[in-house]
């Protein structure tokens, strides 16, 4: 029993413990190219959490990694089969009910540790703010904490050479040989402002590539996800621990 993982630990051994911070993974339940599991979202949001969950635990923060949400927004991809899409309006809601417990019980931190590109939490958090002064709500992305190109060769956001090494690393038994992946090819926008990135809209993914990756996975190791994993849990729990020293009322310098 890790008693950092509330899903692991019981009323016994919580009930006068005293938490400074909340970390809510939240994944998603999608197609990743051929080879990889629909959920490898989740698999990445629970490991990452745990392992820097645990070293910050070990550094002495108090933080609690909550469940991890499976389902998130998918709305670019209703064409691919069982691709489970969670509106950000139900997701806002989610979000509502998690901190309505947090502020009541005075556990004023909460970070959503997001796992999926399609999420984007800021704008939730702005208006929840509002109707929860006291908490501090804030979000990060795993995925862009680091340079990615100083760990592999090719560039993806989409079960590419990242997410491959990262699943031969955390479960390889369930990604199957690479030889039956698909390149992750993605076709370019056409119109200039979007390639450009100041314009943006949403990818329809079955239009942008065949096999649903991002990315070409062949040249993904157990070796570079593990060396990864390591690097990209160090620095998550740098952030836990940051938070949980926190004064909210002393943010700035
Ligand atoms: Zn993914």
């Amino acid at each position: 029993m890790r008693p950092y993982i509330l899903a692991e630990t019981n009323w016994k051994d919580i009930q006068n413990q005293k938490f400074d911070v909340a970390v809510l993974p939240w994944g998603a339940t999608e197609a990743h190219n051929y080879h990889l599991p629909y959920g490898t979202d989740i698999i990445e949001a629970d490991n990452i959490a745990a392992e820097a969950a645990r070293k910050a635990w070990e550094a002495g923060a108090k933080v609690i990694v909550l469940p991890t949400i499976p389902f998130g927004v998918n709305t670019g991809q209703t064409d691919i089969l069982l691709d489970i899409n969670m509106s950000p309006s139900t997701q806002a809601a989610v979000l509502n009910d998690v901190l309505e417990v947090l502020n009541r019980q005075g556990i004023h931190k909460l970070l959503v540790l997001n796992s999926h590109g399609g999420n984007d939490f800021r704008t939730m958090i702005r208006e929840l703010g509002l109707k929860y002064p006291a908490m501090f709500i804030s979000s990060c992305n795993w995925f862009q904490s680091l340079d990615k190109s100083e760990f592999f060769e090719n560039p993806g956001d989409h079960a590419d050479e990242m997410e491959t090494s990262l699943l031969l690393h955390l479960r390889p038994d369930l990604v199957l040989p690479l030889e039956e992946a698909g390149e992750g090819l993605d076709k370019k926008p056409k119109i200039k402002a979007y390639k450009e990135g100041w314009a943006w809209a949403e990818r329809k993914w079955s239009q942008v590539t065949e096999d649903t990756g991002v990315g070409n996975p062949k040249k993904a190791t157990k070796e570079k996800g593990e060396r990864f994993f390591e690097a990209v849990t160090d620095k998550m729990s740098g952030l836990f621990v940051d938070l949980a020293k926190a004064n909210l009322n002393d943010l700035y310098e």
